[in-house]
């Protein structure tokens, strides 16, 4: 058997896919590239393909960035992935690619707030086979029953370079929960795809399935992603909380979580991408379904964690801000980039963040919350890419062909499950996610 590697890319669907060559053609290939199909881009979660400006025509690259390489060493085989960037024949960034996308995002947050970002994605997902066990909410033997498991993908992203920081049987049925430590800059996304693979590759090789689904069924509980983020200056120091500001919050900070709080609705097609992501962004299922901040308060789309460290400048290291309005559906690249261009638009237009809200805003009426500027996210993708079509801002944040092309991407899994019911529908995701 030849060795193989798998580079890849996390497209706009939120899957991996690429392919596969000798590793002992990785080297020409960082040069090089493997070539890659513009209307690719257009494949979405359940292998449709919606239209597409390309057509059968043109021509890209695909070049691994040697940084990203995983070997996942089980007993029995290894498994190889890298990702990569998408290039044009000569070389020049794609408008289509999603860690070009998040690389601008990121240079713009330089340029704007001299500052760059670590971030950390928290998953849950959930494993199909039936335990058998119930009430085991963060509960022993609700772990012990994946131990070898949880073992496992700690083992894995450790020797992917990451840096492990826990796992947990989480409060749903089967549901787990895995957190990394803070990467800097596009590797936090890139991570965010290593633990997904990781977490898959590893559950299959114990002949297990793992889900990264949105919502397994419409009476249960949601899988999320949790997108940690702080900012260091140029030099490395921490510039995200101080001590006389609002809740900690430094200045930056204050103004990029107003601008995410007020971007919110017209982004979250980027961050909770799928049909089934809205049946989880309702209240009461800690998730987040206002656009509001809080402050330690799980039902907050943004949410100021606490510290926990008494050193004074380590807890200027540790604190950050959590966007929980995020699944797994979402390509963490694009995700990420969506989040940081509404947060350096807050920067820019001068914004503070507002109180955080301290009660359950399912009880306030319309007009209330609409006093007090709290919005009702959207309630169906359809809504939430309408939002993002006609708020004029988002089209100077991306290429120009950009959003057109990713809203018939949504548009078209749309169409894919008309006539379904809810329960189908979550069936459905969970055989792609
Ligand atoms: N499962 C919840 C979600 O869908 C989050 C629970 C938690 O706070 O960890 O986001
Ligand atoms: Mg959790």
């Amino acid at each position: 058997m030849t060795p193989l590697i798998f580079a890849a890319t996390c497209d706009l669907a939120g899957k991996v896919r690429g392919k596969a060559f000798p590793v002992s053609d990785l080297s020409r290939r960082l040069e090089r590239g493997v070539g890659w199909t513009p209307t690719n881009v257009q494949i979405n979660c359940f292998d449709g393909i919606a239209d597409s400006p390309f057509g059968a025509l043109g021509d890209l690259l695909l070049v691994p960035d040697e940084g990203t390489k995983v070997d996942l060493e089980f007993a029995t085989r290894t498994e190889r992935f890298i990702l990569g960037d998408i290039v044009t024949l000569d070389g020049q960034p794609w408008d289509f690619c999603t860690r070009s996308l998040l690389r601008s995002a990121l240079n713009r947050l330089k340029e704007v707030a001299g500052v760059k970002l670590l971030a950390a994605f928290e998953h849950e997902f959930q494993i199909k086979s039936k335990s058998g066990l119930a009430g085991e909410g963060f509960g022993r033997s609700g772990f012990e029953h994946q131990r070898d498991l949880c073992e496992s993908i700690i083992a894995q992203i450790s020797a992917a370079g990451l840096k492990p920081d826990s796992i947990m049987k989480e409060y749903g049925p089967e549901q787990y929960e895995v957190v990394i430590g803070p990467e800097l800059g596009i590797r936090a996304a890139d991570a965010a795809v290593m633990v997904r693979e990781i977490t898959r590759s590893t559950a299959r090789f114990l002949n297990e399935e793992a889900t990264f689904t949105p919502l397994r069924d419409p009476n249960s509980v949601g899988n999320g992603v949790h997108i940690h983020m702080s900012f260091l200056d140029l030099e490395g120091n921490p510039k995200t909380y101080d001590a006389a500001g609002d809740c900690g919050m430094s200045e930056i900070t204050s103004a990029f979580s107003a601008g995410i709080l007020k971007y919110l609705d017209s982004i979250i097609a980027f961050t909770a991408p799928s049909v089934i992501s809205y049946l989880r962004l309702t209240p009461h299922r800690w998730s987040a379904a206002y656009n509001n901040l809080g402050f330690q308060d799980r039902e907050a789309s943004l949410r100021i964690c606490p510290t926990t460290v008494k050193d004074p400048l380590e807890k200027e290291r540790q604190f950050n801000i959590e966007y929980r309005a995020a699944d797994a559906s979402a390509c963490p690249h694009l995700a990420l980039a969506a989040i940081v261009h509404a947060g350096v638009q807050g920067i820019e237009d001068g914004l503070t963040a507002p109180k955080p809200s301290e009660e359950d805003l399912s009880l306030l009426s319309a007009d209330e919350l609409g006093n007090r500027g709290f919005i009702r996210l959207p309630e169906t993708l359809e809504d939430a890419l309408e939002r993002m079509r006609t708020n004029p801002i988002l089209s100077k944040w991306f290429p120009d062909n950009f959003l057109p092309v990713y809203l018939s991407h949504k548009t078209s899994e749309i169409s894919h499950l008309a006539n379904m019911d809810d329960g189908d529908r979550c069936e459905l995701y969970e055989t792609t996610y």
